[in-house]
């Protein structure tokens, strides 16, 4: 008989409320604790769910208003709490997974030492991937954009007169736009991954680099799977909706014509890629059709195989506080009677390397641990950046695709550095923000109203004197102004939130009366 007590809700690290059951005997239980794996014997949601907010509207290249889409996010508040739990206990286990391994900031420091190694030597890496490549029976093409991706994969798709792809997730091809351009040329792309298969049933892209659906709640998926796949909508079981789309989907994927994988590691010297998942789907992928592509971002390469034990340690501890993904699978040449292409896509990427600033941010193996920690992200949702890329990472790596358009979203960051503690190839995220920000201002890409704020800021703060009579004058305001002054539509902060109650005295009088600092 189990001896491990039933747990309290909302517990640190715990799952959200919404999802325990107050009688679970399948529960799955770790040092007390119990697992997310049993949400399938939850309690239903309350019938008339809150409804799931939506991403950021797009304008053509007008800069993306991540602000504004956050403040939707955030106004829907059971979707901002539970996205805002369910990813600082990932966090939480990122921590616990951590503390087992001493070595871990060794493993750190030589993970992005390799990367860097590996960045600054790519070209002789990429022609040894190649040629080994070539060597197991691979056909290699090189795309130096997303639309040269996009081609040279129709053009393999039409040589085999395949008219349907399954694939595994991939953020390569979300930055390609693939699905859209596989449709517009009569192909059907149908999503293994679950997350990502929701997302694409509710034409929206992923939220999250490694859990693309994390925005949602159950009740949101019920609805999407309702409307598609034809289940009960008044059930949000998750086991029940996981099956029904493993039934919806399993004749897609056994009927599939070719099938497509990322890539999360190019290894030179074997010419192989290693593509790591939780739900084998990438296996499927490769293995059901006899038509395997796999989509490769040439940032992917590692020098030898020895090397991937370092980031295998390191990917999925930091994604989801796991010791492993439940499948590291290696692809080195086609199936037997079978064919395998690879792409090896440029698509910015070398030209990213050139900038002095940003260029690290090439050594990122997509773990989705900077997001996690972010407070910004946590609270507002990936699709309120607008981007392929969101939360701290999407900060610095979208403005090199277009700065205009992703001009705001350095600025959604409290420059609190947790992304960089986190980051297991070790990017200084919040430094390359920052970097940006200074970079946006050199390229006249910030507002002038932000301009022009941020120039009185910084003459207000360099000239201590006026400083002191400022902060004494505004201490003074906030004190008898009436509230609707102090509140109007100019006060950002107070949009939200209370403005501090002005202190009696501030620490600079209080140490010039007390230990007698001239000031
Ligand atoms: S920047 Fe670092 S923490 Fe963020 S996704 Fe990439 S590897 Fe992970």
């Amino acid at each position: 008989m189990s001896t491990e007590p039933k747990i309290a809700q909302s517990e640190p690290g715990m799952l959200h409320p919404e999802l325990l059951a107050e009688e679970d005997r399948d529960a799955i239980y770790r040092g007390g604790k119990r697992l997310d794996h049993a949400e399938g014997s939850s309690k239903p949601l309350r019938p008339s769910p809150e409804k799931q907010p939506r991403g950021a509207k797009i304008r053509g290249n007008r800069p993306v208003d991540q602000a504004e889409a956050a403040a939707r996010f955030i106004a829907a508040p059971e979707h901002e709490k539970m996205h805002d739990e369910r990813l600082w206990d990932l966090r939480q286990k990122r921590d616990q997974e951590m503390e087992h391994i001493p070595e871990w900031e060794e493993l750190r420091s030589l993970a992005s030492a390799i990367k860097e190694h590996t960045l600054t030597h790519l070209d002789e890496y990429l022609e040894q991937f190649e040629v080994n490549a070539r060597a197991n029976g691979v056909h290699v093409h090189w795309a130096r954009d997303a639309a040269e991706h996009n081609q040279i994969v129709h053009g393999i798709l039409r040589d085999h007169g395949a008219k349907s792809l399954i694939k595994s997730k991939s953020m390569l091809t979300e930055e390609c736009g693939f699905r859209h351009y596989m449709s517009s040329v009569g192909i059907e792309v149908i999503e293994t991954d679950l997350g990502e298969r929701i997302q694409q049933l509710d034409h929206e892209d992923p939220s999250h680099v490694v859990v693309p659906a994390v925005h949602k709640l159950r009740t949101d998926v019920a609805d999407v799977f309702a409307k598609t796949i034809g289940t009960d909508p008044n059930n949000s079981d998750v086991h029940y909706l996981a099956e029904a789309q493993r039934e919806a989907t399993r004749p897609l994927i056994l009927a599939a014509d070719a099938g497509m994988t990322g890539c999360n590691f190019a290894v030179a010297e074997t010419g192989s890629v290693v593509v790591c998942t939780n739900e084998g789907n990438a296996d499927l992928s490769a293995n059901v059709p006899k038509l395997h592509i796999a989509s490769i971002g040439i940032e992917k390469t590692i020098p030898r195989l020895e090397h991937l034990a370092v980031f295998v340690r390191l990917l999925s501890r930091s994604a989801l506080g796991s010791p492993i993904t439940q499948y590291t699978s290696h692809f080195r040449g086609p199936r037997k009677g079978g064919e395998m292409h690879m792409v090896l896509v440029d698509n910015g990427r070398s030209a990213r390397l050139g900038l002095e600033e940003f260029w690290t941010s090439l050594k990122c193996i997509r773990c989705g641990a900077c997001m996690n920690t972010c407070p910004v992200y946590r609270r507002s949702g990936g699709l309120s950046y607008g981007a392929t890329y969101s939360g701290p990472i999407g900060l610095i790596i979208d403005p090199t695709f277009n700065a205009r358009k992703y001009s705001n979203l350095p600025f959604a960051s409290t420059l609190n550095g947790s992304c960089t503690n986190v980051c297991p190839v070790k990017i200084n995220i919040h430094e390359q923000i920052y970097a940006w920000r200074r970079e946006l201002v050199k390229r006249h890409e910030v507002p002038l109203a932000k301009k022009a704020a941020m120039k009185a800021a910084g003459e207000l703060l360099s000239r201590p004197v006026a400083y002191r009579a400022a902060i004494a004058a505004a201490d003074v305001a906030l004190a008898h102004l009436p509230r609707f002054v102090i509140y109007n539509g100019l006060n950002a902060w107070g949009k939200g939130r209370e403005v501090p109650n002005p202190p009696k005295q501030t620490f600079h009088s209080w140490h010039r009366a007390n230990r007698g600092e001239k000031s």
